[in-house]
């Protein structure tokens, strides 16, 4: 029950975030996502807006997060080491330049905007361009002495091109993106519980008495901002970011100059489609004030400065709880644990279901009902489930059974390794799941024919198989629940339309067994037409690019079932296409044929036309750079792939060069 007086609410606010703060700083375990944080945060700081006797010195909106670490030694920052003021919206930061804009009335505004660094905040200290000391960011005005633990880092010079003073410099330690992954995995191998981001494993990392232990991981360190300076001249942060350049330091990969809120806004998209390029993970962008007069003059707030902020990118993990698991029978029979959350916003979207993959998943990550579970969404594959956050358990949470029957057909289950299937070939739920699975946009792309449709279609036992659909009318679809005579007509167009279909398109909308999307490009184009194709053996199969004997087993497995010859026959005599356009493979792109691309930067179109053009020629698109690239095609702006292909001498072509490439003939 919410508390009833504004004083009880803030007293159960700031004792919930002390909570999160120590879970997140000391342990490095956080225990909601950063935008569930953020919004107890802000609810806390709007309480204290309209109850300013609430607010005390020791309220968690006046302090920088953050605690001394056990065992090191505690030092005082020559300048205070602050956070930053943080939004999510849009019209937030529009607001944030009026009111420095009306603080400064007549002054030409620029900003810097920059990648926020989901890292640890340091802060480095170089006397007569020695390294000397790095401190923890800590409560802001003390930090730890970490000296020892990031002399390990590589990429931190011990000694710089400047001969100041004192030159500090604050900046975020990370944890490599592909690194962190590969640590993960080690640690969940030696049943150590996973860190839950790269920055709770740099801050953890970094946490580690021993150096040596540092050592053996690979910390990386970016700089941005200054600290105490003395015997340095710089104005503006982009006279900044060049010295610290200068000085052999490393900055942010890349940083944009804006002088208008359009042109603010545009710069965070450009960093949101680049930002995962960067080796490091962001989670936002920081604008600030380039001036460093204009700033003086506006200050900052006992906790951040006012000539700054964060934009923050909505977050792509959420912890909620897992309220109950269903069960989904999917193509081929196999049941689907799927959770069925209470809802969140995940980058973007309200999200109340995710995949559990397995019971196999399910027991090696010991999840259970009732758990608060973090959640990810990866690419535009529907969200998963991670793991539980075992730390909120009450003991009131259930096992996960798996089911002894279909939920769609009742027939009994069987155990197929470690997955679950319903045996019944004509099981409702698997039909469903066929046709969507042949009309979907990467198979026959049929306009209109979606989830809901399939599933009104399978339940009136209008369509058993696709070859129904070519079979439907205009009375039929029309006699369906919220079907407009107009709608009716659009499914019907996208239907005969899907009949010109290209043939690999075809061959993955069949849904075969292991044949994707890729392997169903390399077969038409190999074959040429569905009939070929259906009478290659197995050794002409493992001759095509790709296809490998289990896959190859699985095709010639699929047509020599009756029923599927059957389905071919009719899909056929309702007029499908059944030959590939070939026309890529001999119009150009012989120089593709065989080699492995990766694709990075911004090209002058979208990333998908390009793979498109190379799978057409026979060529393979991977997403990271390894000895087996051949080329890197880097468009503007490539970041950490780029470095990755120099430093193994594999081929770079710029997307002019790429396209000459691509036109050139066999033999020519
Ligand atoms: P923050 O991480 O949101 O932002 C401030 C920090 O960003 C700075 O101190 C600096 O270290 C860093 N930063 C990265 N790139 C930068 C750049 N280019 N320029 C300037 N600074 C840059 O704030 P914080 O005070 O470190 O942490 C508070 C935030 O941490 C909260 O808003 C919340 O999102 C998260 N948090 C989460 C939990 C949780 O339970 N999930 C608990 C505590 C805090």
């Amino acid at each position: 029950m919410p508390p009833k007086s504004p004083a009880q609410r803030h007293h159960a606010l700031a004792a919930e975030i002390r909570r999160l703060d120590r879970a997140y700083y000391l342990e490095a375990q956080p225990l909601v996502s950063d935008q569930e944080y953020d919004r107890l945060y802000r609810e806390l700081l709007d309480l204290e807006q309209a109850h300013p006797e609430l607010l005390t010195p020791d309220s968690p909106t006046q302090r920088v997060g953050g605690a001394p670490l056990p065992h090191f030694t505690s030092v005082a920052h020559a300048l205070p080491m602050q956070s930053l003021d943080n939004t999510y919206s849009a019209a937030e930061l529009e607001a944030f330049v009026d009111r420095i804009q009306k603080v400064l009335p007549g002054e030409k505004l620029g900003f810097v905007l920059e990648p926020k660094i989901d890292g640890v905040a340091v802060s480095v200290r170089y006397e007569h361009g020695r390294f000397v000391q790095g401190l923890t960011r800590g409560d802001g005005q003390r930090g730890d002495d970490i000296s020892e633990n990031l002399r390990t880092i590589r990429n931190l010079p011990l000694a710089i091109a400047s001969a100041a003073p004192v030159l500090e410099v604050r900046g975020e330690v990370y944890y490599p993106q592909v690194a962190f992954d590969k640590l993960n995995r080690q640690r969940e191998a030696a049943g150590e519980a996973p860190f839950a981001n790269p920055r709770n494993a740099a801050a953890g990392t970094l946490k580690q008495l021993d150096s040596r232990l540092v050592a053996k991981r690979p910390l990386s360190i970016v700089l941005y901002g200054p600290g105490e300076l003395r015997g340095i001249a710089c104005a503006t942060q982009r006279e900044w970011l060049e010295l610290i350049a200068r000085a052999g330091l490393p900055g942010p990969e890349r940083t944009w100059f804006c002088e208008t809120k359009a042109g603010l806004l545009a710069a965070i998209e450009v960093l949101d489609r680049t930002r995962k390029e960067f080796s490091y993970a962001t989670d936002g962008a920081v604008v600030k004030l380039d001036e460093w007069r204009l700033r003086n003059a506006l200050g900052a707030t006992s906790k951040a400065p006012r000539w700054a902020i964060a934009y923050k990118y909505s977050a792509e993990k959420a912890i909620t709880p897992l309220e109950k698991v269903s069960f989904q029978v999917g193509r081929t029979g196999v049941v689907t644990p799927v959770a069925e959350l209470k809802p969140v916003l995940l980058a973007g979207t309200t999200v109340s279901r995710a995949t559990l993959h397995n019971f196999d998943e399910i027991r090696r990550k010991d999840i259970r009902i009732g758990d608060r579970v973090t959640i990810e969404k990866a690419g535009e594959i529907i969200p998963a489930v991670l793991g539980a956050v075992v730390e909120t358990r009450t003991g009131a949470e259930q096992t996960i059974v798996p089911p002894t029957a279909c939920p769609a057909c009742a027939t009994a289950l069987v155990w197929d390794g470690i997955f679950l299937r319903c045996p019944n070939p004509s099981c409702p739920a698997q039909t469903q799941r066929k046709i969507q699975h042949f009309a979907q946009r990467g198979a026959m792309d049929i306009d209109g024919l979606g989830e809901s449709l399939v599933e009104q279609l399978v339940v009136a036992n209008l369509a058993k198989d696709p070859a129904d659909l070519y079979q439907l009318t205009l009375e039929q679809l029309s006699s369906l629940e919220r079907m407009a005579e107009k709608s009716a007509r659009n499914v019907l167009d996208g239907i005969e339309a899907s009949k010109q279909a290209d043939l690999w398109r075809l061959l993955f909308g069949l849904g075969i067994l292991h044949v994707g999307a890729g392997a169903a490009r390399a077969l038409a184009s190999h074959f040429g037409s569905l009939e070929k194709l259906e009478s290659a053996s197995v050794e002409e199969l493992v001759g095509v690019r790709d296809i490998g004997e289990v896959v190859a087993g699985s095709i010639v497995a699929w047509f020599g079932r009756e029923e599927n010859r059957e389905l071919l026959r009719r899909l056929r005599a309702a007029g499908i296409n059944t030959t590939a356009q070939q026309t890529t493979v001999r119009t150009g792109g012989a120089q593709l044929a065989g080699k492995t691309f990766v694709l990075t930067g911004t090209l002058s179109e979208p990333r998908e036309n390009f793979k498109e053009r190379i799978i057409a020629a026979g060529g393979k698109v991977s997403s990271s750079v390894s000895k087996k690239t051949d080329y890197l095609v880097a468009g503007e702006n490539a970041g950490s792939k780029l470095e990755d292909a120099q430093k193994l001498g594999v081929k770079i072509l710029s997307e002019t060069e790429f396209v000459e490439l691509a036109k050139v003939e066999s033999g020519s």
